[in-house]
């Protein structure tokens, strides 16, 4: 395998060697031509014509499965095995037992190799345990370029233009070029002479790891971390697993080298992890995984600090990584994407804080980008391209650069009011839930902040915040407020917002589980200790506060005389008092629109959380792509059901507003205003692009088109609306 020779041969020679060793009639490889289809790329004993000719995708035939659920498919009767798919072209249907193993590389399916024989037996643990080791030095080859030749199949890594989806969390589009927080462990030596040398480096290495962990015990346990210690205890139970270690030995047997053996183990831990629901188990392999880098990075010598130069434009890939470490950055940063990170990370909210598109959850990305390659982020969508074709990234540019244009036109709008031409102003507020977010108060032109998620102080610290240290943060998102309203809501937990300190709940319907101002009346202790929070960071000022997910009168009528219990406990404590106090509460479930009359008259506002009232009013999961976007939010039975909204709150004279995301999409926001609706709440981005159109808008003649449409049996207003706005530029 160390010949030096062109990718193909290479390929050719291999298979010979291993058919020959084996005992094998057939011994074959098929790589990855795309993401999708595996090409046989070299074969001894198959017919030579079929080589860069058969292709199967994934799943499909027994090399298919083996690509699909990257384990080994060892059968002495192919033929009949399930999934077998009979390939005239290559002269297998002759070859009764079949051996095939995944090769990949860190849980990266690469391809697969085949053993195939006329007669039927089975392959031995020890045989294929064999290939499995031929497979991850082949993994490793692969990975090192040694397989490149013509064709798709024989391609090298890493030069493709790729797309990750994942999540947005801060919006903005980026240019750059990538910068590992972490570079990835290269491994040059997947093979060794001298396997005792290797179970030498092995054992060092694996002692200074255990040492190091032992270090950061002793020092947690000082400052009584017990949360923090119990997971480094868990971690270095893991680093003293028998188990792993002797799979480890076992391969350098075989005559992998110490650092090919920790991946081989890393590969199979990263597999798994893949396929284990249990959120606590997958953490755990978790740990398993860091381990291995950990020992890779000792064994390797290739620390963080690579001498890799940051490039100009910066974009920064990592797993994941901590505010301290994102500081040290500073803001040259030109944007960030990360393989896992959360909207409520503190990474997250440093980046909300410079501004800088940050991306979360484009998994596999640590797999694909390599330092220096060019990358696009956008933010706005949780897209990110990696090494893209021109003419993606010359729309990209364009893209930016409307951006930037539209970002001026929006700046000069921004001290105007969002009055449309028939002369009816709206109120335009900003969502906000981080300190971070407050300077976008000044900077978007909003009036206030209409909903300020309190949830994120809980999910950023290991425990429940002290009632002091609310009281703090709220004051000062008052006093970088500076006298303009904020609506508080109250914790809304459950759902997809788990508390990791708080014991998960076994529910099969979370969304409609025990969440929001349901966990709040059942845990009292919690719901009013945020309530005196928010009473003392008030210190005297107005206080608004709303109760999200109310599902019917009584809720919020318990929860608002909790409200106005804390007042009086705190005056009877001689503490300041709110100024003026507003109680409102969040219209999220469709049996609210249809609560007495007297809760719409108890209520001091209401607000419109469209995210989740959509959701259950069509019964289609928000987070649930594939269901939530059958459904518009212009449909016109969504959209009778918030007039009568607006109707029953005019009737009663409550102040109601829209703060769900629709707000902040400009034709939503139109047509929510067209239908009476006066206040709307959205991202501080959206707050430029809303206003700007509300201001060309005859509102008037907008309710027009949309009565019309629905007297149409349209099934939604969406495409008259379009027509009409389009019409009119
Ligand atoms: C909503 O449901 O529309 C809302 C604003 O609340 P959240 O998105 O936090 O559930
Ligand atoms: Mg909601």
């Amino acid at each position: 395998m160390a010949e030096e020779s062109a990718g193909q041969e290479r390929l050719d020679r291999i298979t010979e060697i291993i058919a020959e060793q084996m005992g094998a009639d057939v011994c074959s490889i098929y790589l990855f031509r795309d993401a999708e289809t595996l090409e046989l790329c070299a074969t001894q004993g198959l017919n030579k014509e079929a080589v860069h000719q058969t292709r199967m995708r994934i799943g499909e035939g027994l090399v298919g499965r083996v690509a699909r659920s990257k384990s080994p498919v060892n059968t002495a009767d192919a033929p009949s095995a399930k999934g077998f798919r009979f390939m005239p072209e290559t002269g297998e249907e002759i070859f009764s037992a079949f051996l095939g193993v995944p090769v990949q590389r860190l849980g990266e399916g690469l391809g697969v190799l085949v053993v195939q024989s006329k007669e039927a037996r089975i392959y031995s643990e020890d045989e294929v345990y064999a290939l499995e080791v031929v497979a991850m030095v082949l993994a490793e080859m692969t990975e090192l370029g040694a397989f490149v030749g013509e064709g798709a199949a024989l391609k090298a890594l890493h030069t493709q233009q790729a797309l990750f989806r994942g999540g947005t969390a801060q919006e903005g589009a980026a240019e750059g070029r990538v910068y590992l927080h972490e570079p990835r462990v290269v491994v040059t030596n997947p093979i060794a002479e001298d396997p005792h040398e290797e179970l030498r480096r092995l054992e060092q290495a694996m002692e200074t790891m255990r040492g190091s962990i032992d270090d950061m015990l002793s020092n947690v346990s000082k400052t009584t971390d017990k949360e923090q210690q119990k997971v480094l205890e868990a971690y270095r139970m893991f680093a003293n697993s028998r188990g792993w270690v002797r799979r480890m030995e076992e391969d350098i047997a075989l005559g992998l080298s110490a650092e090919a053996a920790v991946e081989k183990e890393q590969s199979a831990t990263r597999t798994r992890m893949e396929s284990v629901p249990d959120p606590y188990l997958r953490e755990r392999l978790h740990d398993l995984d860091d381990l291995s880098n950990r020992l890779l990075r000792l064994l390797t010598g290739q620390g963080k600090d690579t001498g890799a130069e940051m490039p100009d434009q910066p974009i920064l890939v990592a797993r994941n990584i901590g505010p301290g470490e994102l500081l040290e950055y500073g803001k040259k940063l030109k944007g960030i994407v990360l393989e896992e990170g959360s909207v409520g990370s503190h990474a997250a909210i440093v980046a909300r804080a410079w501004a800088i598109p940050l991306v979360i959850n484009a998994k596999r990305i640590l797999t694909e980008a390599l330092n220096g390659d060019h990358i696009l982020v956008d933010g706005d969508q949780g897209v990110v391209h990696l090494r893209p074709e021109d003419a993606v990234a010359a729309a990209f540019r364009d893209k930016i650069a409307m951006q930037t244009q539209a970002l001026s036109r929006y700046a000069e709008i921004r001290d105007k009011p969002a009055q449309s031409l028939c002369g009816t102003t709206i109120s335009l507020h900003m969502n906000a839930g981080l300190m971070a977010d407050l300077p976008s108060l000044e900077n978007s032109g909003a009036e206030g902040v209409g909903l300020f998620r309190t949830e994120l102080q809980f999910l950023t610290r290991a425990r429940v915040p002290r009632r002091s240290e609310l009281a703090t943060i709220y004051g000062s998102v008052m006093d970088a407020a500076q006298g303009k309203r904020v609506v508080f809501r109250t914790l809304d937990i459950g759902s997809d917002k788990v508390l990791p300190y708080m014991k998960p709940q076994d529910e099969p319907n979370p969304a409609m589980g025990w969440r929001a101002i349901r966990v709040g009346l059942d845990k009292k202790g919690v719901m009013r200790m945020q309530l005196q929070a928010l009473i003392r960071g008030a210190n005297g000022r107005p206080l608004s506060v709303m109760f999200p997910f109310v599902a019917q009168f009584d809720e919020f009528r318990e929860a608002r005389q909790h409200l106005l219990d804390e007042i009086e406990r705190e005056r009877k404590l001689g503490h300041v008092l709110p100024e003026k106090v507003e109680i409102g509460a969040m219209l999220e479930t469709p049996s609210l629109g249809f609560a007495p009359r007297q809760f719409f008259e108890m209520a001091d506002f209401i607000s419109i959380g469209g995210n989740d009232l959509k959701q259950f009013f069509f019964a289609a999961d928000r987070e649930n792509e594939r269901v939530r976007k059958r459904y518009d939010t212009l449909n016109v039975s969504f959209m009778t059901f918030l007039q009568q909204i607006v109707q029953r709150c005019n009737e009663t004279g409550t102040p109601l507003s829209f703060c769900g995301e629709d707000a902040g999409r400009p034709v939503e926001a139109m047509c929510f205003a067209a239908i009476g609706m006066r206040s709307l709440s959205m991202r501080p981005a959206s707050i430029g692009p809303v206003k700007s159109l509300l201001r060309r808008t005859d509102l008037n003649e907008a309710k027009a088109v949309i009565e019309e449409a629905f007297q149409s049996g349209a099934q939604s207003v969406r495409p008259a609306v379009i027509n009409w706005i389009t019409g009119q530029s």
